[in-house]
């Protein structure tokens, strides 16, 4: 591509207090000068990227800024000796989409140290349906194995019908485990037990006000939604458990009591995928790829354009997406 021929990104901007997305013509020029040049081929939807096109929460720090947490695309110049043109690379974190320029255009500009190698073993649609979503769902589930989990009881998921629940719960499943799928959408039932989840429980359920221990059921859980659910599940995990806290979806507060971790020995851990280290993502996406089937990310996954964003938005804002949203921008 020449540096002034144009391609197309959806932007978000300032002007004075008033935030605003719109699709506009970019050129080379316009994009930062980071190490790797990437010719994005896909890009996908995070409750995130939601927040960022339609301006809710303090996500975009930088204007104008192109959204877009995930990408993954054929590197097309390297100043790096780590990439050579034509290499598939992924992109996820490392704030991409928030202070510097995402996956929702035809080229980005990233570090060399940002990027992780496409495995063979995954086609580019199939990296970004797992996407940050799927890292996020592996480094908890790593976690819980790290730190101690009960494999004779069930592993509870919250938030289950979404991009890290549903893939929480097929990768617990594949891993042999037997999953508790916690889920305010009756519409999902029947694509979690799909999944592999073995019981749905409605959410209504976990965000009750918490009892500060209750029945142990679970040998460990993966929650997304924080809040009354997070309290709640710490108090039902069985002894020496682990809870992996991943996401804010249902509450950004933690009202719970230290009985669980004095009485009980549970560990709380927080995952933040976003600042991973290298070693730490590489293990991960090498996980992804062996435990994850093409047959299986297609049947959680759901294609669409750039221009699509936008209403998509609106409607992981809403808690009506399930699965993975993958988006095309070739
Ligand atoms: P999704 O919107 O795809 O999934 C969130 C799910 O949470 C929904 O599908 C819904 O599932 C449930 N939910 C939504 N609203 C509520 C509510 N008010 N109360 C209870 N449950 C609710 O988002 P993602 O999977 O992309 O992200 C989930 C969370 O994880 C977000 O908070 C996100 O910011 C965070 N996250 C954190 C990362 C990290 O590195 N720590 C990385 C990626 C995401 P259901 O209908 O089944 O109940």
């Amino acid at each position: 591509m020449r540096d002034n021929a144009k391609f197309e990104a959806l932007v978000v901007d300032r002007e004075q207090d008033n935030v605003f997305y719109s699709f506009k013509k970019l050129s080379l020029q316009d994009l930062p000068a980071e190490d790797v040049l990437i010719r994005v081929h896909y890009s996908s939807l995070n409750y995130k990227d939601g927040m960022a096109v339609l301006n809710r929460g303090k996500i975009v720090r930088k204007y104008p800024m192109i959204p877009g947490i995930d990408l993954v695309g054929t590197v097309e110049k390297s100043k790096s000796p780590a990439y050579q043109p034509g290499d598939p690379v992924i992109l996820t974190g490392w704030e991409t989409g928030e202070t510097h320029w995402g996956g929702y255009a035809e080229y980005a500009s990233a570090k060399a140290e940002w990027l992780v190698p496409l495995s063979n073993a995954l086609s580019m649609k199939h990296a970004m349906s797992i996407g940050t979503a799927g890292l996020t769902a592996m480094l908890a589930i790593m976690a819980l194995k790290k730190h101690g989990i009960n494999r004779e009881k069930p592993i509870l998921v919250t938030g289950a019908s979404g991009g890290v629940g549903s893939l929480a719960v097929a990768i617990l499943s594949r891993l042999g485990y037997q999953v508790d799928a916690s889920t305010g959408s009756e519409s999902a039932h029947s694509f979690l037990r799909s999944l592999g989840a073995t019981e749905i429980i409605d959410r209504r359920e976990l965000a009750e006000k918490p009892r500060p221990l209750q029945s142990q059921r679970w040998g460990g859980a993966v929650d997304v939604v924080g809040g009354n659910t997070l309290s709640n599940t710490l108090a039902g995990v069985s002894y020496y458990g682990t809870v992996a806290s991943c996401g804010l979806a249902g509450d950004n507060k933690l009202n719970a009591t230290v009985y669980p971790f004095i009485l009980r020995g549970i560990k709380l851990v927080g995952i933040d995928s976003n600042t991973c280290p290298p070693e730490v993502r590489k293990e991960a996406w090498n996980r992804l790829a062996e435990v994850l089937s093409a047959e299986l990310l297609d049947e959680l996954t759901e294609v669409h354009g750039l221009k699509d964003v936008p209403a998509l938005s609106e409607k992981i804002l809403r808690g009506e997406v399930h699965g993975r949203i993958v988006i095309d921008i070739q």
